[in-house]
């Protein structure tokens, strides 16, 4: 047990670039790229998280005094996510997260637990801040792996979750300017006090399909593996539509012999190429995480942007394996596609690759 690690300078939170020639790449390239990440193992404990802002900071701050307290990969990657889902100012998460077309958030949530290769999920629940924990519940208490939509509430309820409005003022105000500006053809528009010019992140009306999710990973002193993968899921959605992340191999997949990946981004073509699964399987035939996650995202852009190729393109995946590497890459983001780690190396952000994606 580690326990010298146990406390991360917020100080050291720095990026680092995890591949050798992060930024824009040709496809064509990807089998053959070799990455840095390949030498820059620092072994387990580690815990990785998709997000990188000041709260998935926090969380892995205290998902990583879990694993050096000698804690397992579930517990770390439970309270890591939990952090994630209650904080009200993430749209894309639990708590304030965006919602449906008809103004309701549903949440999805899955967890994965390498040692016991269990797993459990829920999909389209409502009420719920801390969705992956009732995953979690699935998984130990149930010989089932998914729960949908009134089941999984009524199920959460049974072990006493507290129902509550998800909605912030500020989810609840993106919705009502999206209902109010997304067609001139209905009987909606805005007043005032909603319309004001405003440059800010609130500015939601602007952006078409708003994702957001988090993936958790991590690997605990003994070597076991677990993930979470948890979100509000695509804004605006369809009532009652379900994406890759309590999906079972699409949105989160983990193997206790090799190493874990999650997925962000457009859920429907991480559900036909079984992106995390298949991210585990290369690594599982000797790719790295990150060669793996480029491999997802070679995959993705090769066979299904054919059928569906004016969708936004914004996957990105995240891997780790069992000797603590790990790996990101997106398609087609402006933005290098990042993670938020942490190990005995410390607290930071390492950078993946980015995806020249044209469609
Ligand atoms: N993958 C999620 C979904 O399709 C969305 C996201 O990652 O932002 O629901």
């Amino acid at each position: 047990m580690n326990r010298k690690n146990s406390k991360i300078d917020r100080r050291s939170f720095v990026r680092h670039g995890v591949g050798a020639g992060v930024g824009a790449w040709a496809l064509d390239r990807i089998p053959k790229k070799k990455m840095v990440s390949q030498n820059k193992s620092a072994g387990s404990p580690i815990i990785i998280t998709s997000h990188t802002n000041d709260t998935a900071a926090d969380a892995m701050q205290q998902a990583w005094s879990i694993l050096t307290d000698g804690g397992s990969a579930l517990d770390a990657v439970e309270r890591g996510a939990n952090v994630i889902e209650v904080d009200p100012n993430d749209s894309g998460v639990g708590y304030g997260g965006l919602p449906n077309e008809e103004g309701v958030i549903q949440l999805d949530s899955s967890i994965m637990d390498g040692k016991t290769y269990n797993a459990g999920a829920v999909a389209a629940i409502e009420n719920i801040k801390t969705p992956c924990s009732v995953a979690r519940l699935v998984m130990e208490r149930t010989d089932h792996v998914i729960l949908v939509g009134q089941g999984a509430l009524d199920f959460a309820r049974s072990y006493g979750f507290e129902e509550v409005d998800l909605h912030t003022e500020r989810s609840r105000n993106a919705f009502l300017r999206w209902r109010e500006e997304h067609s001139d053809r209905d009987d909606y528009g805005s007043p005032d006090h909603l319309v004001t010019p405003n440059q800010d992140e609130d500015d939601y009306d602007s952006i078409p399909f708003h994702y957001g999710t988090t993936n958790v990973l991590a690997v605990d002193s003994n070597g076991d593996i677990s993930g979470i993968t948890t979100t509000s899921g695509l804004s605006w959605k369809i009532n009652g539509r379900i994406g890759d992340s309590p999906i079972i191999g699409a949105g989160l997949y983990v193997d206790n012999d090799i190493g874990a990946a999650g997925a962000t981004g457009r859920g429907e073509d991480v559900i036909k190429c079984c992106g995390s699964f298949y991210i585990v399987m290369r690594m599982g035939q000797g790719r790295s995480p990150q060669e793996a996650c480029e491999d997802a995202i070679e995959f993705i852009v090769h066979k299904y942007r054919n059928v569906n190729p004016n969708f936004f393109p914004s996957e990105k995946f995240v891997a780790i394996n069992k000797d603590g590497e790990m790996g990101c890459a997106s398609m087609g983001s402006n933005r290098v596609p990042s993670m938020t780690v942490a190990n005995s190396d410390g607290l930071r952000i390492e950078e993946g690759v980015r995806t020249q994606y044209t469609g």
